[in-house]
């Protein structure tokens, strides 16, 4: 028999925070119940008790995968713990696979989530299979998107820097703000894009949180206007605008923007709950850091997942946080570089998909629009967009006989430019008007040929 390997010194101090603390948890309740239940779990809690055999083929065909990690493994208090994280027995790990996957994030965070929490062998394939299985994600892959080139200086605190940005949903408007540090992200609905009721906004989360030094904003009406300039300065925050020419700069907004917009689209599809799916969010660590709320409020926040009380008192380490944000700046800065190159040009009669908003619909390029990078499509029922290449996913090889060289003459356009001072613009369907409306006489409503493990 070998050591069990665990220090009775830890062992009593975790005894103690389990039992001294005066609150019943349903989850560890339901997780307590099934592990005693669980015939798996009986073998496993007798080894860790009682000393683990000396060589694994002893051991029977399900028991061997523990072997590796036997030394890790703890049974407190009707719990097995691998080191903070709950064994989750067979029978509720479904379960746990949805409560992981509530509101829909993706693959990533999600493994993250189950992981910062919970751990059974072969949790991480399973958490894989559960999200690529969700309908709702695959209508809403994000498309590909590049890290920014110059990143902002980031503060080694949270909620010193702030980004913000507005966006329309299902003709609703919402403000954002979000952390540089920390990613935390707040939302606000407003009832109209004026400048006052943004300001209203700010102050609301400023109230909550603590007044930033500096907010970083694209140039829109509602960040531009002498009310908000007024504003800003009488609450001494330094105010940084994007440059129209290079609108990357307010990345990190627009980033947010994609994400809480997925969510809200997500939860509208699914019937999930907005406020809870944003709670998600800001608990799932990323890049080696703590998540966003641990980061901003240096305590772990209670969501739908069971929690050790170890971690629940676990104190926050900002300047770990704050090295892994420096690191992981560095290390996609230096990916961008290699990876920034053009992606292969289109040719009239090509037939590609969107990515964004509209995602996996069909169209055709009909020529190269007079902008960079961009052409003009045009979907099933004739409907034309000016589409960044960026933004088209190709569908199939090209066709075997090209169609004539695109001229760079695009049709004349005249676009719907909306009130909206979205900052991502090019995400709205841009209406075009192109005269009499050419209908492809290859209409196609065939499978999308989307390779669903590329999405994610
Ligand atoms: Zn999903």
């Amino acid at each position: 028999m070998v050591d069990r390997g665990v220090s009775e010194e830890v062992e009593a101090q975790t005894c103690f925070m389990i039992s001294s603390v005066p609150y019943s948890d349903s989850k560890l309740e339901l997780i307590r119940r099934h592990t005693a239940l669980d015939e798996d779990c009986k073998v496993l809690i007798e080894y860790i008790m009682k000393g683990w055999p000396s060589k694994i083929y002893i051991m029977n065909d399900k028991m061997r995968v523990f072997w590796s990690y036997r030394e890790s493994l703890q049974y407190i208090d009707g719990l097995i713990l691998k080191n903070n994280q709950i064994f989750i027995p067979v029978c509720l790990r479904d379960e746990m696979l949805s409560r992981v996957h509530e509101g829909h994030l993706g693959i990533d965070r999600c493994k993250q989530r189950a992981r910062d929490v919970m751990f059974w062998p072969g949790m991480s394939r399973d958490v894989v299979g559960h999200v690529r299985a969700c309908a709702t994600c695959a209508m809403h892959a994000p498309r590909p998107r590049r890290e920014p080139a110059r990143p902002h200086p980031v503060p080694d605190r949270p909620w010193l820097k702030l980004g913000s940005d507005i966006f329309e949903y299902r003709r609703k408007y919402y403000v954002i703000l979000v952390d540089y540090f920390s990613n935390y992200v707040e939302v606000n609905e407003l009832n109209s894009i004026c400048s006052k009721a943004v300001i209203n906004a700010l102050k609301e989360q400023f109230g909550r949180h603590g007044i930033p030094i500096e907010l970083v904003t694209d140039n829109g009406p509602a960040y531009s206007s002498a009310e908000f300039k007024k504003f800003l300065e009488s609450w001494e925050v330094r105010h940084t605008t994007s440059s129209p020419h290079y609108p990357q700069s307010n990345g990190k907004s627009e980033r947010a923007v994609q994400s809480v917009k997925n969510i809200l689209k997500k939860c509208i599809d699914s019937g999930h709950d907005f406020h809870l799916s944003l709670l998600n969010f800001r608990t799932t660590p990323r890049d080696d850091m703590d998540s966003p709320a641990q980061i901003l409020m240096c305590r772990r926040l209670h969501n739908r997942l069971p929690m050790s009380r170890k971690l629940m008192y676990e104190s926050v380490d900002n300047s770990k946080n704050y090295q892994a944000l420096m690191s992981h700046k560095k290390k996609s800065n230096s990916n961008y570089n290699k990876t920034a190159r053009d992606l292969p040009t289109l040719k009239q009669g090509d037939r590609v998909v969107l990515a964004g908003d509209n995602i996996g619909r069909p169209v055709k390029v009909i020529a190269k629009s007079s902008e960079p990078r961009s052409y003009i499509v045009e979907d099933a029922v004739g409907r034309r967009y000016r589409r960044n290449r960026r933004h088209l996913v190709a569908r199939q090889p090209a066709p075997a006989q090209p169609g004539p060289a695109v001229s760079c003459a695009a049709p004349q356009l005249i676009t719907d430019k909306g009130a909206l001072p979205s900052a991502s613009a090019s995400d709205t369907p841009t209406s075009i008007v192109t005269g009499p409306v050419t209908r492809s006489k290859t209409r196609t409503h065939a499978g999308l040929g989307l390779d669903l493990n590329n999405l994610f």
